[in-house]
């Protein structure tokens, strides 16, 4: 007997780096799980890795008729969605000056949109399912600042509040929503980062896909008292600066 033996599991960018590891970890706890990306051929190897449990769902989280079919499709072979893990995002870089309105608005489409798509699509599967939980990644750029991503930064920030708004929504239904804010993890995202940007942290390292899973697994399998909060796991980036030291007089 797993821990989330009854449960149905969509996750979206599920086709690598964190999502592939939130899949996998959902998938050995005994869910069954919807792998969705926009990735086919990595998304279904992700499936097929898992076995049984896993199948591969072409998902466009920026397309609302993607999650109709998404809802569909799930529902037809695993039965009502009782954990969404908005997951997928992109970064894109530039100055608030220089990024071009088309790329600030994919940015906030795949990551804000997408996951207020997801919750108002698979809301009535959630109810349906007699409660459940919704997890969405954000990131530390929803607890702070960052230069040269700005649109990046709004949409985390965005979607901590959604967070809020759907947790009180939501509550009568059974269905827990909370945000995730991992530090730099070590994924296809992050692949142009050197290490050194992880040089001041407390804990001075990327920090890996499986680590936030099981945060995802917490959430989702024991933190049954907490909804519309915040899980922080960053190696302590956020914690303070340590750059302050006495002077000389
Ligand atoms: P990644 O680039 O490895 O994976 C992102 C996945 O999202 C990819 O498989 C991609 O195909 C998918 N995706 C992109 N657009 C999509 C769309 N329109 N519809 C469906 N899927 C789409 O990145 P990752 O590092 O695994 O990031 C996962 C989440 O974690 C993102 O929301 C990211 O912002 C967040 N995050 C990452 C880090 C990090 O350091 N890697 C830190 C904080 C937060």
């Amino acid at each position: 007997m797993g821990r989330l033996d009854n449960q149905v599991a969509l996750v979206t960018g599920a086709a690598r780096g964190i999502g592939a590891a939130v899949a996998r970890l959902l998938a050995d706890g005994g869910s069954r799980v919807a792998v969705a990306d926009v990735l086919d051929d990595a998304g279904a190897s992700v499936a097929s890795a898992i076995g049984e449990r896993a199948r591969y769902l072409h998902l466009d989280v920026t397309e609302e008729e993607s999650w109709n079919a998404a809802l569909k499709n799930v529902e037809d072979s695993f039965g009502p969605v009782s954990v969404l893990v908005n997951n997928a995002g992109v970064v894109e870089w530039g100055s608030i000056e220089e990024q071009s309105l088309a790329s600030f608005r994919r940015v906030i489409d795949i990551n804000l949109q997408g996951p207020w798509l997801g919750m108002h699509t698979l809301a009535p599967s959630l109810r349906r399912a007699g409660g459940g939980v919704v997890v969405n990644v954000s990131s530390t750029a929803g607890l702070m600042g960052y230069s040269e991503i700005g649109g990046y930064v709004a949409s985390k920030w965005g979607l901590r509040g959604l967070t809020k708004a759907a947790a009180l929504e939501l509550a009568a239904d059974g269905v827990r929503v909370c945000s995730v804010h991992p530090g730099p993890i070590r994924t296809p995202m992050t692949a142009g980062m050197d290490e050194s940007f992880a040089a001041g942290q407390p804990i001075p390292r990327f920090g890996e896909p499986e680590e936030v899973a099981r945060m995802v697994l917490f959430i989702v399998a024991d933190a049954t008292y907490s909804t519309g909060v915040e899980f922080v796991l960053d190696g302590g980036s956020t914690v303070g600066s340590t750059a302050l030291t006495a002077q000389e007089e």
